[in-house]
């Protein structure tokens, strides 16, 4: 392609409203303009982009056995009220009204629809397994669209989703989606980690986030040193941290004045954090009280504590006055003492604890030489702290280190859930009806691209690896005015193509400078630059974009010599 004949409208300032840097460039570099909040027209160069990362998940998904259909957007509401997910989903839900009223959404995934397309025609087990995807537009009316393509409202999705005959089925499924995954993101060439999930509110099974490491990432992820465990913070299972066993030495209450957070009571008795215990006091979503301990230099996970009820699906702070409807006093909390059977979940690291501090249930008192084996009763003990730097692997025991990340990808086994709820059953091998195994497994296309832009950029600008590079290749004649110049560009350009190499060659008239910044700002991965000394010297100049690295030859080994780099961008 001619750069005369692109629209790629590239701007020298960064937009104010962009707060990350993939944002910024998308828009600085001509790839995105947007139509209001979360909503965005992808130009010609994003566009490029967008269609070879769909390209690459379509040949991975076609090859781990999956076909590709392609069901409506706007899908009814009936089929959604039969799981319960009409009213469950929220104001996330795109919704809207035919002219008779009928309602219907704006698919943000399509359990529903795929389980209801095929619960009619999948009748035997000899018609699985099967997997069928898509890849489309997906609407979520998001709280807070922001960061360009990176949270939209409307965004591309590539979802499969498949059905087995029973659980191994499924496991051998989700180890195929798994596997195509990490091809996928290989063959993208993006720094990447699988790591273990929680599956929040969709319940059972397993789970894993592809996540591509960048700072600008929304995930946090424990990977371990050695080893290759990496789990999402709040996911990560961890190892009790066993203390030093002393005597145990009796319980003593001291007053520990305006001491209502856990560091002012360690300065208040000259402890170290680590010989405290602290209090998180939440409410479930029906506003039962569940207070919780960790030690003091810990976290609480609020999702380890809420994954540990079945009747919990999210929790929140509790009020002071339900603190004290249990006996409680906010900010001077312990297990000791409080009403029969509030919810008391202490961390299984705490139960290790010897002579430690925790409130004593009483304004500006605090208890010390606390046991928690001795002195915490009925109490549930669970893992339910959060993961820090330097904890130990639950898989090998080594360090554990902190990253971020961006989800550009989820498998999830489902299990039955939506096969029972739509009634989606088959005929087993010998003749008994049983619900269809299913899982589910999404790639946010659009967020991959801004998750790409993320981890490569410099302060020039995008550097694409080569497998998504809108153009693979840029051919820059210095001076496009000039015939000579022109006419050696051109014969490059001419040969590249005919090697089956994406390449652009900017025949604009515009000056040296113009031309070479935005070659730098949108990020070519090659760029051939044919001046003076071309029609001089017979000489071209060959530059990579990730790390600056030139090389000279002459017009007519360009061509073959461009190929040969490209093999290693
Ligand atoms: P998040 O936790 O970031 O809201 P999610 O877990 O709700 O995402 P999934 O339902 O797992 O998202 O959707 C599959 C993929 O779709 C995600 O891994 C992500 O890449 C992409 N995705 C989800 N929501 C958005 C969005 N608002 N904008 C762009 N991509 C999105
Ligand atoms: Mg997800």
């Amino acid at each position: 392609m001619r750069a005369t004949n692109l629209y790629a409208p590239t701007l020298r300032e960064t937009p104010a409203e962009a707060e990350i840097k993939s944002h910024q460039l998308m828009l600085r570099a001509g790839m995105i303009r947007k139509a209001a909040g979360g909503l965005y027209t992808y130009l010609p160069l994003a566009w490029r982009t967008l269609k070879k990362i769909m390209e690459i998940v379509r040949e991975e998904m076609d090859n781990a056995g999956g076909q590709e259909i392609a069901m409506p957007i706007v899908q009814p509401a009936e089929i959604w009220k039969e799981t319960g997910r009409w009213s469950v989903y929220g104001d996330e839900m795109f919704r809207v009204a035919d002219r008779h009223g009928r309602k219907f959404c704006l698919g943000p995934t399509h359990e529903e629809m795929v389980t209801t397309l095929i619960r009619d025609e999948v009748r035997s087990y000899k018609q699985l397994p099967l997997m069928l995807y898509q890849i489309q537009n997906k609407y979520r009316d998001e709280i807070r669209p922001r960061f360009g393509l990176m949270r939209g409202r409307e965004f591309i999705m590539k979802d499969l989703y498949s059905f087995d005959k029973d659980e191994d089925g499924m496991n051998v499924s989700y180890q195929k989606m798994y596997d195509a995954y990490t091809r996928i993101f290989s063959r993208m060439g993006l720094e990447f980690r699988p790591v273990e999930a929680d599956n929040g509110a969709i319940g059972g099974g397993h789970s894993h986030e592809f996540t591509v490491l960048a700072e600008a990432g929304e995930s946090n992820i424990a990977y371990c040193t050695k080893c290759d465990y990496a789990a999402s913070d709040e996911k990560a299972e961890l190892t009790v941290i066993k203390a030093v066993e002393e005597d145990m030495k009796e319980l003593e209450k001291v007053s520990t004045p305006e001491a209502h957070t856990i560091e002012l009571v360690a300065k208040c008795l000259n402890l170290p954090l680590d010989r405290t215990i602290k209090a998180v006091a939440f409410q479930s979503d029906k506003e039962e009280l569940i207070l919780t301990f960790v030690r003091g230099d810990h976290e609480v996970n609020d999702v380890k504590v809420a994954n540990l009820f079945d009747d919990v699906i999210e929790l929140h702070m509790a009020t002071d006055e339900a603190i004290a409807a249990a006996g409680g006093v906010a900010g001077f909390m312990s297990p000791i003492g409080l009403k029969e059977g509030t919810r008391v979940v202490v961390d299984a690291t705490v139960m290790e604890m010897y002579n430690a501090c925790a409130g004593a249930n009483e304004k500006d008192k605090h208890y010390i030489n606390v046991n928690p084996k001795r002195d915490f009763k009925d109490v549930i003990v669970a893992d339910i702290r959060m993961v820090m730097e330097g904890d130990a692997c639950p898989h090998c025991g080594a360090v554990l280190k902190m990253t971020r990340g961006i989800e550009a990808g989820q498998v999830f086994t489902l299990g039955t859930k939506y096969s029972e709820a739509l009634h989606a059953t088959f005929l087993d091998e010998n003749g008994r009806e049983k619900p269809l195994f299913m899982g589910c497994y999404g790639i946010g296309v659009s967020r991959t691209m801004a998750a790409a832009i993320e981890q490569n950029n410099d302060e020039n600008g995008i550097i694409w690896p080569r497998a998504i590079a809108p153009f693979e290749v840029v051919v820059v004649p210095v001076n496009a005015k000039n015939d000579a110049q022109l006419n050696i560009a051109e014969k490059i350009y001419t040969e590249l193509k005919d090697n089956g190499v994406d390449v652009l060659l900017d025949d604009r008239k515009e000056r040296a400078g113009v031309k070479f910044k935005d070659a730098d700002l949108i990020g070519y991965p090659l760029r051939i630059t044919v001046g003076p000394k071309a029609v001089d010297e017979d000489s071209v100049e060959l530059k990579v974009r990730r790390n600056g690295d030139m090389v000279k030859v002459s017009g007519a080994e360009a061509a073959t010599r461009a190929v040969e780099m490209l093999k290693e961008l």
